[in-house]
């Protein structure tokens, strides 16, 4: 079997938020408007799917059509050793992040894909087969709210079914101090027996970090997600150092190299690589392996679960799975039928491949011309 061809494309939607009148465009955060959706093709007719959000995504097109397309087209999409060597000899030589790692994250998630589809067997079980159902926690704290259109909000979610909760902060004008109290809020609002998270998604500084764990160390949170600007390992390590709240990182990073600082420098008490940005799920794999190393377990960050169940799922060390409520509905969206989380947790349909069906109708009304 060889890869035949690459098809990518970008698009855009729009998303309901609960509390919040009409839609909202795109899938969470402002900046958040468009994904690419990817599509493989073998001489054999098999397909693979895999999506990537929105960080220069008409670039993530051409370089998937105009420089992998060349330099895979030959390769056994199973060999996904020899593809990703392929990719790094030719096209990355230099270890850059960015474009090459969303690119590369789309290509490998549908050889993957290709592969269960051939064997008959879910991406999870290829990749270890741990369990077949996740918990799940809802990221759910959109920074358009007020302080008491969140604390409604989590209470809303709660009542869905989930005990597990994120909110994004470092987006309010009120610096942390309104953060803090909007942490707060929320706490209060759904008692101490949920679990709950908050995310910087890299807005702080050093400093301001440290000032805003100190002022919510008696909420317990379950973790602090990528509080520091550039995921900097050594402040990261730093801030551990000063706080008792566990620090979670990783999903944007584009390679096993940049995941590993993460490890080495004792950053993380929960790393986060996600399938759909670090170089798909053979580069995941690795990241997943390092952190049992270290005796650190594997969460997700950074939405698309349809994808990131599938390592989390597969790996000993695969905990909880994000349910963002923009990216779970464009999952529903894209791919009718797919999983949704109840009571708090996920099962998977233990369909061959990644187990989705492609709504082209859905594709066509999304795309970006
Ligand atoms: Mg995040």
């Amino acid at each position: 079997m060889k890869i035949k061809d690459i098809r990518a494309s970008v698009h855009t939607t729009s998303i309901e938020v609960p509390l919040l009148e009409g839609r909202v465009a795109g899938y969470g955060r402002a900046e958040q408007k468009e994904f690419v959706f990817c599509e493989v093709e073998t001489d054999e007719g098999l397909t693979g799917v895999a999506v990537t959000g929105h960080f220069l995504a008409r670039s993530v097109v051409a370089a998937l059509e105009h420089h992998f397309l060349p330099v895979v087209a030959d390769l056994d999409p199973r060999e996904v050793e020899a593809v990703h060597q392929r990719v790094w000899q030719k096209l990355n030589p230099r270890t850059m992040t960015g474009v090459v790692s969303s690119a590369l994250s789309l290509l490998d998630i549908a050889l993957w894909d290709i592969a269960g589809k051939h064997e008959g067997r879910p991406v999870a079980s290829l990749l270890g087969g741990a369990r077949t159902q996740l918990p799940v926690y809802v990221t759910f704290g959109f920074p358009q709210y007020d302080r008491d259109q969140l604390a409604e909000a989590a209470r809303l979610q709660v009542a869905a079914g989930f005990t597990a909760l994120k909110m994004v902060v470092g987006v309010d004008g009120g610096g942390w101090r309104e953060d803090a109290r909007r942490i707060r809020a929320v706490r209060e609002a759904v008692g101490g027996d949920v679990d709950l998270m908050i995310d910087a998604n890299y807005l702080f500084t050093p400093t301001e970090a440290k000032y805003l764990a100190r002022a919510v160390e008696d909420c317990d949170l379950t973790w602090f997600e990528e509080p520091l600007h550039q995921n900097d390992a050594r402040a990261l390590a730093d801030l551990r150092e000063h706080t008792s709240i566990p620090l979670a990182a990783g999903q944007m990073e584009g390679h096993r190299w940049r995941l590993r600082e993460l490890v080495e420098r004792r950053a993380v008490d929960i790393l986060q690589p996600n399938p759909c940005y670090c170089g798909g799920f053979t580069e995941a794999r690795k990241a997943a392996h390092l952190a049992q190393i270290y005796n650190l377990p594997v969460a997700h960050g950074g939405g698309w679960p349809l994808f990131s169940m599938h390592t989390l799922a597969g790996m000993m060390n695969g905990w909880i799975l994000e349910w963002h409520l923009g990216m779970g509905q464009v999952g529903l969206q894209l791919f009718p039928g797919s999983p949704v989380p109840e009571a708090g947790k996920i099962s998977l349909s233990g369909r061959p491949g990644l187990g989705l069906d492609v709504d082209r109708g859905a594709l066509r009304d999304t795309l970006v011309r």
